[in-house]
């Protein structure tokens, strides 16, 4: 073509490529799994548009597959696929640009990060789609031309802070990607990808649920002696959620949640079930055992696919799981809907609130069971996920219950262990009636506040909450299982029914009250900024002030919560 430019990439994606081809990342058969999965997603693509949107004229769907191609002598190995394609802009957007959110914030952490595990469980975290081409290729060459358009593109870069685009005729529907080999190098983890065992090997171990058929031609020998050659088909292809559980391993379950998370650890846990009826549907679930970088932040999507008869239709499916279980990955397909169905069809389909409410329960019920049957696996799941199950009880009235069942917190009972708010009320002293609880910004704030001494002195359990979010739900959930939450640092805390704050006569307080008439209005003016109001207390014994909050304020470190979520 003519119109040939080079352009340079994005600093973020400079960066994040610099990171890729020094090989921070030492499973570099990955970069496989990363370019079946972006052919899958590209001829799911153009199935659904081919069965949707009739604009884009006459489109032959009859054999959608990915293929595979080796070029021993060029040293190449090349991904194809029959998909919806790509135009010259979406080229320069999806693949010159990093779109992830945190993205300048994670590079940060990943160049401070001491040892390389560390960095590459980041990056693990990250994901690096299409980039992980440059782990084990010097050159990527992208041959693209989008459904419905007439002419095609070519990208390539050797990954190096430019690349060159320019327009290509002749092209077929869809998109190859062809990556010209590094060396092979047990040391640095780069195997032989020209070699067809390996390429066997990586597919079936990261890509055999594919949908699509990955197909790859090889060289056969006879008995006679003479060769041919044949297209195979390397992975099976099954949809894992339409078989029944007994069918499947747990291998193959850990190898489905690995292919759709592009996660590199096993999940805590696997949620695999049938609904029939009127609307029948199958879940296949899974909470995954650690954290994703992003969790918190506000671009993050949710995990749930949505299916409709086999058919994929969209990602990120919010109508599925609501936003504090946005965590939970896996894939929900429902058999009575239209491949047609819009987000905001979803939202307000009745059948389809029904199907998230019980995958909710599914998903509290599987993490409750963890915590009577595995109480190890629940304290790291609840590490990594209580933040966001905490907001839960913010946003799913109907489940509070079962949140705070769920809930897990530091406590003066045991400085080594959390505990349950169930336990918390099973050790309260005769007579006890309030689950008392301290916020602070750190544990040992929260232990060493003057609040905390009448508490230990008479041996009440004070449950220590130094998440932010934890002032929040604490405010509005008021109580567990009947018995009111009381901070120790608000209202009016009356332990054994005689504190000694509370023997102050009505006179005394008259004369308080006239004593400093004068002083409260000047400080409530002065710091007019900082409080909404100065008032006079008798709850400090050795303190002369002390800062109270009011059940509905933003606290200092919520605003700062909000802040970092980027709101
Ligand atoms: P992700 O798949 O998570 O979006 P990638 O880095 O793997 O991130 O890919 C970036 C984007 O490039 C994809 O979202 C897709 O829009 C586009 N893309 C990549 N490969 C293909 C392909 N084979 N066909 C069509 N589009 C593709
Ligand atoms: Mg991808």
């Amino acid at each position: 073509g003519s119109s040939a430019e080079t352009r340079e990439f994005q600093a973020e994606t400079r960066q994040l490529l610099r990171l890729v081809i020094h090989s921070i990342y030492s499973n570099k058969d990955i970069f496989l799994r990363e370019l079946i999965s972006n052919a899958s997603d590209a001829l799911d693509k153009l199935r659904l548009e081919s069965l949707t949107d009739s604009s884009l004229g006459e489109i032959d769907t009859t054999d959608l597959h990915i293929s595979l191609e080796v070029d021993r002598d060029a040293r190449t190995l090349t991904v194809r696929d029959n998909g919806i394609g790509m135009s010259r802009d979406d080229l320069v957007e999806l693949i010159g640009t990093i779109a992830k959110s945190g993205t300048a914030e994670l590079l940060e952490k990943i160049k401070e990060s001491k040892d390389a595990a560390a960095a590459e469980n980041l990056i693990g975290q990250f994901g690096v789609g299409f980039y992980s081409a440059f782990m084990v290729a010097d050159e990527v060459t992208v041959r693209t031309r989008r459904a419905g358009t007439d002419s095609g593109t070519q990208w390539q870069s050797s990954g190096e802070g430019v690349y060159t685009i320019e327009e290509v005729d002749g092209l077929p529907v869809g998109t190859s990607v062809t990556l010209h080999l590094k060396p092979a190098d047990s040391e640095d983890g780069l195997a032989d990808y020209l070699s067809e065992s390996k390429i066997r090997q990586i597919v079936k171990q990261y890509s055999d649920f594919i949908r699509w058929p990955i197909r790859m031609a090889t060289e056969r020998t006879g008995t006679d002696g003479a060769s041919s050659r044949e297209v195979d088909t390397l992975n099976s292809m099954k949809a894992l959620w339409a078989r029944s559980r007994s069918e499947v391993t747990e291998d193959e379950y850990n190898e489905f949640y690995q292919q759709i998370s592009h996660d590199w650890l096993p999940p805590a846990e696997t949620i695999h079930m049938r609904a029939e009826g009127t609307f029948e549907y199958e879940a296949l679930l899974f909470i995954p055992s650690q954290a994703p970088f992003d969790l918190f932040s506000r671009e993050t999507k949710r995990g749930v696919q949505l299916y409709v008869k086999r058919v994929f239709i969209m990602d990120d499916c919010e109508a599925l799981m609501p936003n504090y279980l946005r965590f939970v990955k896996g894939v929900v397909d429902a058999h009575d809907l239209s491949l047609n169905v819009s987000r905001e069809i979803l939202q307000h389909d009745r059948q389809i609130r029904g199907v998230r409410r019980r995958l909710v329960k599914k998903v509290l019920g599987a993490i409750k069971t963890m915590q009577t049957k595995d109480a190890e696996r629940y304290a790291k799941v609840w590490s990594q996920f209580g933040r966001a199950l905490k907001e839960g009880l913010l946003e799913d009235t109907d489940n509070t219950e079962a949140l705070l069942e769920l809930v897990s917190a530091a406590s003066t009972h045991d400085p080594e262990k959390p505990t349950t708010l169930r336990q918390y009320v099973e050790r309260m002293k005769d007579g006890q009636e309030t689950i008392y609880y301290l916020t602070g910004e750190t544990r040992a704030m929260v232990e060493n506040s003057p609040h905390m001494e009448a508490f230990t002195a008479k041996g009440y359990e004070v449950l220590i909450l130094t998440d932010p979010i934890d002032e929040v739900w604490v405010d509005q959930v008021r109580s567990f299982d009947g018995h009111p939450l009381q901070s120790i640092a608000k209202g009016q805390v009356d332990l054994d029914g005689s504190a000694e704050d509370s023997q102050e006569t009505d006179a005394d307080k008259a004369q308080r009250e006239q004593d400093f008439a004068a002083l409260l209005p000047w400080l409530t003016a002065t710091l007019s900024e900082q409080v909404k109001q100065v008032r006079l207390s008798s709850r400090l014994t050795t303190s002369a002030a002390c800062i109270v909050g009011d059940a509905h304020d933003v606290t200092p470190t919520l605003e700062k919560m909000y802040r970092a979520m980027g709101q």
